[in-house]
C-alpha cells in the first residue's frame, strides 16, 4: 500500500470524491458542499481540488485560484438563496484562527443575523 500524501485530508477525499457527498458546485479548480456542522442556517464550504493547506501558504501563483474561489461563493450564496439578505465569508488561518481541517476553505454563512465581532 502508498503511503498517503502528507497534505491529505477529509476535504482532499471530498475534492478527489472518494468520499461521495452531495455538491453545491464543482468545476475543474474547486468544489462546495455543505458543512456537517452548520454554525448558521446555510454553512456551506468552497474548497480548492489543489491541496492547499491554508491561505497563508498561497502565493502570487494562486491569486486566479483565489478570486474564482471567491466568486464560486458568491455564485453558490445567490443559489441557496442567500443573495438579497447578506452572508458571510470566513477563512479560518492557523491556530489562533481555530483551522481545524488543513485544506484551504472558504466558509459561507448566512440565514440569520450574524454578530459582529465574531468570539
Ligand atoms: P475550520 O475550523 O478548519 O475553518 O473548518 C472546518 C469545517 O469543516 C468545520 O466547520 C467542520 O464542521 C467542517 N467539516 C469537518 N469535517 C467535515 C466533513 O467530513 N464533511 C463536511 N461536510 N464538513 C466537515
Amino acid at each position: 500500500q502508498t503511503a498517503k500524501p502528507i497534505e491529505d485530508t477529509i476535504f482532499g477525499k471530498i475534492a478527489r470524491k472518494e468520499i461521495k457527498i452531495d455538491l453545491l458546485h464543482e468545476d475543474d479548480q474547486c468544489v462546495a458542499f455543505h458543512d456537517i456542522s452548520k454554525q448558521a442556517p446555510t454553512h456551506f464550504l468552497v474548497i480548492p481540488k489543489e491541496p492547499i493547506p491554508q491561505l497563508s501558504a498561497c502565493t502570487a501563483l494562486h491569486e486566479k485560484l483565489l478570486g474564482h474561489l471567491l466568486i464560486v461563493a458568491t455564485q453558490v450564496a445567490k443559489t441557496q438563496g442567500l443573495a438579497d439578505d447578506g452572508y458571510r465569508l470566513v477563512v479560518n488561518n492557523g491556530r489562533d484562527a481555530c483551522q481545524s481541517v488543513y485544506h484551504l476553505h472558504v466558509h459561507v454563512l448566512g440565514g440569520r443575523q450574524l454578530e459582529w465581532p465574531p468570539g
